[in-house]
C-alpha cells in the first residue's frame, strides 16, 4: 500500500515537472544532490541548437525548491535569447545552487557542483553569477573544464563588467542615433542608477565622450567615488526617474520600469545594464513604445559579459572580444529597424530576431 502510494505520487510529480519544463521548451533539467557536501543544485539546459549551453551559476537561499526551479528555467531561457541575438554559437543554460553563499559555500560543495557539470560532457558550460566569485570558479575548474570566467592567469577573461559597460556605451550610441539622429554624446544628459562595477566603467566612457552624468547609488562610498572621479551630479532615485534626460540608464535593479515609473519618465532612451528592467515585459515594452521612449532590450545591450566569457572557449583574445562587443551597435540598429518596420516594440523585435536565427540554423542543419 505504502509503495503503491509512493508510485502514485511519483507519477503525479513526474508529470507535473515534465509539463513545467515543456512549457518553454527546455531540453533538460538536472537535479544535483550530494548529501556529503550539502549540494542541492539544479542545472537547466534550455536550448542547444546553436551550440553548448552557457550561463552562470547562481547561489541563493531560495525559500523553496519550486522557487529555485522557476528561477533557473527563466534564467536559462533568457540565455538562449542573449546568445542567439549576440551571434554566438552557444545555447542557453543556467544553474542554481540552493543555499546561502555567505554560510553554505565550501570548496567541497563547489567541487561537487563541478563534478555534476562535468558529467554533462560540455552540454552545459558554467560561469559566475550572483553569489559566486571568480575564486569559486577556480574550485569548479578543478573538476571540470566546462567553466568560464576564471582569472586571467588561468586563461580566463577576468572581470566581465568592463566589456559589459562597453556594450552599454555602444548600445546607447546606437539608440541615440536611431531615436534622435545624433552621433555624439557630447553635452547630453545621462542618468545612471547604480554605480557598481558596470556603472563605474560606463561613467568612464561617458565622461570621455563629454556627457553630463547624473545618478544615484544606495552605497554612499560608490557614489562618492564617481562624483570624485567623473564629476557625477548626485540625484535621488525618484528625481532621476522623472528628470529631463536624454538617456536613463538602469544599472542596478530589475523591475525598475513599470506603469508608475514609465509615466514619470522624460528621457528619450532607456539603455542600461540591469537584467529584467521591465516589471512585465509585454505590458511595459508596449507602454514605452506608446510614449516613444526607445527601450534598448536589456538582454542585448548587456551581452558584453557573455561575449567576453564566450571568447574563453577559443582561447581568450581581449581585442577580439572587444571588437565583438562593439558589434552590439549593429545588432541593436537591426533590432530598431525591424521594430519600426513592423510597428512592434524593440523587445519583441529582439526576441523575434533571436528566435529566427535559431530556427534558420536548425533548418539549415537538418538533413
Ligand atoms: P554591482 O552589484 O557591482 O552594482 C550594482 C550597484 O547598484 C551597487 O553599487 C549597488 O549599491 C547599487 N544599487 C543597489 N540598489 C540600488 C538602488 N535602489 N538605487 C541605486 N543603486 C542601487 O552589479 P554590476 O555588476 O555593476 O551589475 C549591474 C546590473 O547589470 C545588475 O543588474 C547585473 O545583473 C547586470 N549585469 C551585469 C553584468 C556584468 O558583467 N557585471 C552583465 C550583465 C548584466
Amino acid at each position: 500500500m505504502h509503495i503503491q502510494n509512493q508510485e502514485n505520487s511519483w507519477g503525479t510529480k513526474m508529470k507535473k515537472i515534465f509539463e513545467i519544463i515543456s512549457d518553454k521548451n527546455h531540453e533538460q533539467v538536472v537535479y544535483c544532490n550530494d548529501p556529503s557536501s550539502g549540494l542541492k543544485a539544479i542545472i537547466a539546459i534550455h536550448n542547444t541548437i546553436l551550440g553548448p549551453s552557457l550561463g552562470g551559476c547562481r547561489m541563493y537561499p531560495y525559500k523553496s525548491e519550486d522557487d529555485a526551479l522557476v528561477d533557473v528555467l527563466r534564467l536559462s531561457r533568457g540565455m538562449t535569447y542573449k546568445a542567439a541575438i549576440s551571434n554566438l554559437n552557444l545555447g542557453g543554460g543556467k544553474a542554481v545552487i540552493i543555499g546561502d553563499p555567505n554560510k553554505d559555500k565550501s570548496e567541497v560543495l563547489l567541487r561537487s557542483f563541478g563534478k555534476f557539470v562535468d558529467s554533462l560532457g560540455g552540454k552545459y558550460i558554467t560561469a559566475e553569477d550572483v553569489g559566486m566569485s571568480v575564486h569559486d570558479m577556480e574550485f569548479i575548474r578543478m573538476e571540470t573544464s566546462h567553466v568560464t570566467g576564471v582569472k586571467r592567469a588561468m586563461g580566463g577573461s577576468g572581470d566581465p563588467s568592463i566589456l559589459t559597460a562597453l556594450g552599454v556605451f555602444v548600445g546607447m550610441k546606437a539608440a541615440l542615433k536611431k531615436r534622435l539622429n545624433i552621433n555624439s554624446i557630447n553635452g547630453l544628459k545621462i542618468g545612471i542608477q547604480g554605480f557598481g562595477k558596470v556603472g563605474y566603467y560606463l561613467c568612464g566612457h561617458l565622461k570621455d565622450a563629454g556627457a553630463e552624468i547624473f545618478g544615484y547609488d544606495i552605497d554612499q562610498e560608490r557614489l562618492d567615488t564617481v562624483i570624485k572621479e567623473f564629476g557625477v551630479k548626485p540625484v535621488e532615485n525618484d528625481e532621476l526617474i522623472s528628470m529631463d534626460l536624454d538617456v536613463f540608464s538602469p544599472c542596478a535593479l530589475g523591475a525598475i520600469l513599470n506603469p508608475e515609473s514609465i509615466e514619470k519618465l522624460k528621457c528619450s532612451v532607456i539603455a542600461g545594464a540591469a537584467n529584467n528592467q521591465l516589471e512585465d515585459e509585454e505590458r511595459d515594452s508596449k507602454l514605452l513604445q506608446k510614449r516613444e521612449i526607445m527601450y534598448v532590450p536589456d538582454f542585448v545591450i548587456n551581452a558584453g559579459g557573455l561575449i567576453n566569457v564566450a571568447n574563453e572557449l577559443q582561447g581568450y583574445d581581449k581585442e577580439k572580444a572587444k571588437y565583438q562587443v562593439e558589434g552590439i551597435y549593429y545588432i541593436l540598429t537591426r533590432i530598431f529597424d525591424y521594430a519600426l518596420t513592423n510597428k512592434i516594440s524593440t523587445l519583441e523585435a529582439a526576441k523575434l530576431l533571436a528566435e529566427r536565427r535559431i530556427e534558420e540554423y536548425y533548418h539549415w542543419n537538418k538533413k
